[in-house]
């Protein structure tokens, strides 16, 4: 079921228990304002995902109330984890869901980075 992006931070979200360890997570890059792991399900060859440690919602939330300083890292480490893949070569794409019509299905903010083959068009028409 997607998610309200307007709801408040429900820290019982599968993300939040990530974060704080009660539930295993491929780690792939962590560092003092951001966790990325691979998806449980992937959709590509490479399927990984972005979150900041701070309870955001959504892009909605994390836009209008992190710090310069948690929105700079999530940024950067959206690229580094890209880089340090070895992405940049063959391309890869940034998605990143908010609320109902985007069919957002976890209420904590994550960026999801695809690659490792053509993915098509952006969206089914
Ligand atoms: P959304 O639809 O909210 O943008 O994406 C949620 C993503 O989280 C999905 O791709 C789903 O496979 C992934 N996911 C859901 N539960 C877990 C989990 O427990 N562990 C991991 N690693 N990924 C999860």
């Amino acid at each position: 079921m997607p998610i309200d992006a307007t709801q408040p931070y429900d820290d019982s979200n599968i993300f939040a228990k990530i974060l704080r360890g009660e539930i295993p997570s491929n780690k792939v890059y962590e560092d003092e304002h951001v966790l990325a792991f691979h998806d449980i399900n992937p959709l590509a060859p490479t399927h990984i995902l972005v979150i900041p440690k701070g309870p955001y919602v959504s892009w909605d939330d994390f836009s209008a109330k992190a710090s310069d300083e948690e929105i700079a890292a999530f940024v950067r480490a959206v690229g580094r984890i890209a880089r340090q893949a070895g992405l940049i070569g063959e391309g890869y794409r940034v998605l990143a869901n908010v609320g109902m019509n985007s069919g957002q299905e976890v209420p904590h903010l994550h960026a999801h980075i695809f690659a490792g083959r053509p993915l098509g068009p952006m969206l089914a028409r």
